[in-house]
């Protein structure tokens, strides 16, 4: 007993370290093994895109920024997904310049920043400018031309606005927020009228403009935290100067997007879970 007492104190020691070690471990942020890409594509890839020429319509374009599908027929992307938390949000200013994507594959026609003008219709952004002001470079990959639809002035400027200014709302009040925005079908109504595309047929106007939510506390582990119990807000709006500035009365389900696309969202969660959360419309109250 008394050669090995000495020999405990040394073991308890040892193990006082070891569970210092384990617990600088468990500690660090989140983003411990996700690239910015991996970040932005977390909830997974609705439509299956993939980064291949022979896929025009379909075509994955992969940026620090945001992640999207690219149709190369409509001149837009069918849809666009990021995560919004406290990291990406800064004080750099709008750069406001708006520009031909050069990741495109060559060849493929580039819409220019001048495309819209005239049309009635806004460039409206997918990843809004306000959501990438952690550095000048974040904020100016949001005005990407592959990052824009022709949006009617007032969806863009009011229902959108106000969406996009609730979800960093929330991130103020200590949330994270991982989004997918598309739009789909074509013909929408500007403040010159109705038109199905614009820039002489090489940008389809689209008929409606969609995004859900996926709304978590701060923290870490994001995919494996998301749960039945998750709050998910899903809207569908139409591309109209008579849509309502309140984005709340257009909450929908997910499913019914999936079913008005085509995609399936939320695909990196379990089936039980996405059973779930695709199938309920947010209620919450609207400040
Ligand atoms: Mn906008
Ligand atoms: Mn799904």
């Amino acid at each position: 007993m008394r050669i090995l007492k000495p020999y405990y104190r040394y073991f308890l020691f040892f193990l006082l370290i070891l569970a210092g070690c384990k617990e600088t471990e468990v500690t660090p942020q989140q983003s411990v093994s996700l690239t910015p890409e991996q970040e932005q594509l977390l909830l997974g890839n609705p439509s299956g895109a993939t980064a291949q020429e022979s896929n025009p319509n379909n075509f994955l374009m992969e940026k620090p920024q945001f992640a999207l599908s690219y149709s190369r027929q409509r001149g837009t992307p069918n849809w666009v997904s990021w995560h919004v938390s406290r990291q990406w949000l800064g004080s750099a200013e709008r750069q406001d310049n708006f520009r031909p994507d050069p990741a495109l594959p060559e060849g493929w026609y580039q819409v220019s920043a001048s495309a819209y003008r005239g049309t009635g219709f806004d460039r409206g952004h997918n990843t809004p400018s306000a959501d990438r002001t952690n550095s000048v470079e974040s904020n100016a990959a949001t005005f990407l031309m592959t990052n824009m639809i022709p949006q009617a002035p007032n969806n863009n400027q009011q229902t959108w606005a106000n969406l996009e200014d609730y979800t960093r709302a929330l991130v103020a009040a200590g949330m994270e927020v991982y989004v997918v925005m598309g739009s789909y079908g074509q013909g929408g109504t500007g403040s010159n009228g109705f038109a199905k595309t614009i820039d002489n047929g090489r940008v389809t106007v689209p008929a409606r403009i969609w995004k859900v939510l996926v709304v978590l506390p701060e923290g870490e582990n994001d995919l494996q935290r998301i749960s039945r119990t998750t709050r998910v807000i899903a809207v569908d709006t139409p591309n109209e100067e008579s849509v309502r500035s309140d984005w709340a009365s257009y909450r929908t389900t997910v499913d019914a997007i999936e079913k008005a696309t085509g995609y399936d969202l939320l695909s990196a969660l379990p089936e039980q879970v996405q059973h779930v959360l695709e199938s309920q419309v947010d209620e919450q109250a609207i400040p």
